[in-house]
């Protein structure tokens, strides 16, 4: 029984019955990382430095070492990312259960009202309205939030205004409902966070980043072809770095999507 699914699936893939769709923005030096209040420790951008390139440092050979922040580019949040979620078992990276990483996403459209309001706010009514279209969001999925955010490209991306940074994200009401009432896997956006540009201004603060991870939920942010996953039944393979008492890490996210 076990052979002939996994053989269905290596055969639909081969066919196009299933189609892989890579939700992964190229780590890149350029690639705009979140930027905090300059009292703050700030999050490093994507450094590559060449150690040979088949020459006299190594004939044979080209390799590079890396810099970044767990949290550079594509990437996960572990719940030990946030203080709510320090004390969550297992909340770091390496200490994760692989089953996390592979499991049902919802895409909850929300491109048209992001397109003419950079602070567009997901609400548990929209929540509402995409469930009574798409039925109720099953528990332990992914839900990412769409916004079609990571089409934008340089300064538009962060989006910083003289008050801060302007992105779409979810209200705290609409956090809790999916943690709560819906007991989601995690939560994802095209965003440079999990949280609206403006979230600190919420009740709690960052409620997205609050709630998620001091309920031990995670996070992915920075995704891209949210536009090319359907509403429900995709997969979502998300396995982060396993980083010794890591909070997060870049990684590749892919869905695997009906072809
Ligand atoms: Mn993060």
């Amino acid at each position: 029984m076990s052979h002939s699914l996994l053989t269905d699936v290596t055969q639909a893939l081969t066919t196009g019955v299933l189609r892989l769709v890579d939700l992964t923005h190229t780590l890149d030096p350029d690639f705009p990382v979140i930027i905090l209040p300059p009292e703050f420790g700030q999050c490093a951008r994507f450094r590559m430095e060449e150690v040979s390139a088949y020459d006299n440092r190594g004939p044979a050979w080209k390799w590079h070492n890396l810099t970044l922040n767990e949290h550079t580019g594509t990437h996960f949040d572990a719940p030990a990312h946030w203080i709510s979620g320090r004390d969550v078992p297992n909340g770091t990276v390496d200490a994760i259960p692989v089953d996390a990483f592979v499991g049902p996403v919802v895409v909850i459209n929300c491109s048209a009202g992001a397109a003419t309001n950079d602070d567009f706010e997901l609400t548990p009514d929209i929540i509402f309205d995409h469930e009574t279209a798409h039925g109720t969001i099953p528990e332990d999925s992914w839900v990412l939030m769409r916004t079609d955010w990571s089409k934008r490209r340089g300064a538009d991306y962060l989006n910083m205004q003289a008050d801060g940074p302007h992105s779409p994200g979810p209200t705290p009401d609409a956090v809790r409902l999916l943690v709560e009432e819906r007991n989601i896997r995690g939560f994802g956006t095209e965003t440079v966070g999990t949280d609206a540009g403006q979230g600190s201004h919420y009740t709690p603060p960052y409620p997205a980043h609050f709630i998620l991870h001091g309920a031990g939920k995670f996070g992915l942010q920075c995704l891209c072809n949210l536009d090319q996953l359907p509403p429900t039944g995709a997969v979502l393979i998300a396995a982060p770095l396993k980083i010794k008492g890591g909070t997060g890490s870049p990684l590749r996210v892919m869905a695997l999507v009906p072809g």
